[in-house]
């Protein structure tokens, strides 16, 4: 259960150099023997040290992946369950009490199925914010398993089945893994983001996307700016699981306003690669984002001259120019 194996490589592998001790690998030829490592290290000390484990599931376009990293601080495994056209879910499963939650699901079905191949109940549904695209399985799944659902305080009369209110800097528990609630406006009003320190690992929905950030529907520059910053605050290790598979798109963008930067040109290789192979990008880390993301890097001079943004501009206006741009690309 424990003995994960990666046969093909993710966007996890896109680091910038393999840190062994922590068991991410950079490339692939690396990564291949982190990964034996990682497996030997996991037959030797798994009772003692368990894994945390990523394991992507992209059933809608035939092809699954299954990845790992050690980590001993953490017994929670992350599943990406592809819904709708581009959307992610996150299953979320503690392995010591067998708890599962799942993120933002747009759509119970595939929820179900993953449940269901694996015959676990489901406790919690977490929100990031109340578009349809991310609540539409939340009443059929309560139902279904009773589970209860979390949202923020702000959005209580959009988010269907709210049970539990959460609100930023609060600290919850999801089966002895802490959770930091991080309001995260910008997108929507109501939008928060779940950090779970333990794992690395932060909840964006559509705060941060890989490559790009969501469209202000409900907030300014200035919101989505601060929402990124505090996202921006967490250690650079961070994994970062958000709302879309849109990665390949908003590459060519930024690769459009910044194509000197060869972070940049490497991951936009890297994220290619990984699509035709049908397989997704997510998670990102903070370290790439930091390095590639145009809407992480408003005082980058190529891109404000590429969009004629001025110097004296500050980094919400910045930013409100690059979102315009992205708008229309
Ligand atoms: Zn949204």
């Amino acid at each position: 259960m424990m003995h994960m194996i990666c046969r093909t490589p993710s966007a996890m592998a896109f680091l910038p150099r393999c840190a062994t001790r922590r068991g991410l690998c950079a490339w692939p030829s690396t990564r291949q023997l982190c990964l034996r490592k990682n497996l030997l290290y996991g037959f030797m000390s798994f009772l003692s040290m368990p894994f945390k484990t990523l394991r992507g599931v992209s059933r809608s376009l035939g092809v699954s992946h299954l990845c790992s990293v050690a980590n001993i601080s953490s017994t929670l495994q992350i599943e990406i369950i592809p819904c709708l056209s581009d959307n992610y879910a996150y299953l979320l499963h503690d392995v010591d009490t067998g708890t599962v939650g799942v993120v933002d699901p747009s759509e119970a079905v595939p929820v179900i199925d993953a449940l269901t191949r694996t015959n676990r109940n489901l406790t919690y549904i977490l929100n990031t914010h109340h578009h349809y695209d991310h609540t539409g399985g939340n009443l059929e799944l309560k139902e279904m398993y009773g589970a209860k659902v979390i949202g923020s305080g702000i959005d209580t009369d959009r988010i269907p089945g709210i049970d539990i209110v959460l609100n930023d800097g609060d600290k919850w528990m999801f089966a002895g893994h802490e959770v930091l609630v991080i309001e995260t406006p910008g997108h929507t009003r109501g939008h928060i983001s779940f950090y779970f320190p333990g794992s690395k690992a932060i909840f964006t929905g559509d705060t941060l996307f890989s490559l790009s950030c969501g469209k202000l529907f409900e907030g300014t520059p200035e919101e989505m700016l601060s929402s990124l910053g505090k996202i921006m605050s967490l250690p650079d290790d961070t994994c970062i699981y958000c709302g879309h598979e849109y990665t390949l798109s908003n590459s060519k963008f930024a690769l459009s306003i910044e194509p000197r930067n060869e972070a940049l040109q490497a991951y936009a290789a890297h994220v290619a690669h990984l699509r035709n192979k049908g397989l997704p990008t997510i998670p990102s880390t903070l370290n790439t984002e930091k390095s590639c993301n145009p809407f992480l890097r408003t005082s980058s001079n190529e891109i404000r001259k590429s969009l004629n943004i001025p110097a004296t501009a500050d980094d919400a206006e910045a930013l409100g120019a690059i979102r315009r741009a992205k708008d229309n690309f």
